[in-house]
């Protein structure tokens, strides 16, 4: 299904997607959980715009590539373009939605290419590997340090974490990509995931929510 930027109102955000810039290791209990030392520095990688699909109706895996884990994350869509060391209000202001979203990974294949010391892009970027739901407006949202993200799977909580537990907080941490990639209007992050990583499997039926402001439910058809 091709996807389009929207907010939870559904109306249409008229943003071309741009790329997908994505933090690893951004909660330390996560970190741990995957036996990865910390990183001084923000862990960057990149999703292409062909990877994301929408959360509406379900999204498909791989069914051939090994395991395939579900990683919670606060996603932030950027409104404005930012290049070299914007002030953190000019990040704020360049925001123009926060949704939950899925960061699909290929743990199998991911554990073999950090083995080798291989870049991650067949583990991170295949085609569906990102799932993003609708936005809800930046300044719905008070409180940047403080924004909760909950991912339960067939009635269980497996993931429940807040932005106040990130190693990078999402202002600085936009401000350290804008050191390295300049974004667009349409871009995206995607800020980390706390502990409770774990494998999706067909038929599962998840809720995501982003506490106090969205909550979706999917599935893996
Ligand atoms: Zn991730």
């Amino acid at each position: 299904m091709s996807y389009q930027h929207q907010y939870s109102d559904g109306t249409h955000i008229h943003f071309p997607l741009g790329k997908v810039v994505c933090i690893g290791r951004n909660y330390a209990e996560h970190a741990k959980e995957l036996n990865n030392p910390l990183p001084s520095e923000p862990l960057l990688f990149i999703k292409p715009g062909s990877c994301v699909v929408p959360l509406d109706g379900g999204f498909c895996i791989p069914q051939d590539r090994g395991v395939v884990h579900y990683e919670a994350e606060i996603a932030v869509l950027i409104g404005k373009p930012l290049s070299r060391n914007p002030s953190p209000e000019e990040i704020r202001d360049a925001i123009s939605g926060f949704a939950p979203a899925l960061d699909l990974t290929l743990r199998d294949v991911q554990a073999r290419l950090k083995e080798k010391g291989l870049p991650w892009e067949i583990a991170k970027a295949f085609d569906g590997a990102c799932v993003l739901a609708p936005f809800v407006p930046g300044d719905a949202v008070e409180d940047v340090t403080d924004l909760g993200i909950r991912l339960t799977i067939n009635g269980e909580v497996r993931q429940d974490g807040n932005s106040r537990d990130m190693l990078h907080p999402i202002l600085l941490m936009i401000q350290h990509v804008c050191g390295h990639f300049s974004l667009q209007a349409g871009d995206v992050l995607l800020t980390g995931t706390p502990a409770g990583v774990g494998p999706l499997n067909s038929g599962d039926e998840l809720v995501l929510e982003l506490l106090g402001h969205t909550r979706f439910d999917t599935r893996v058809v």
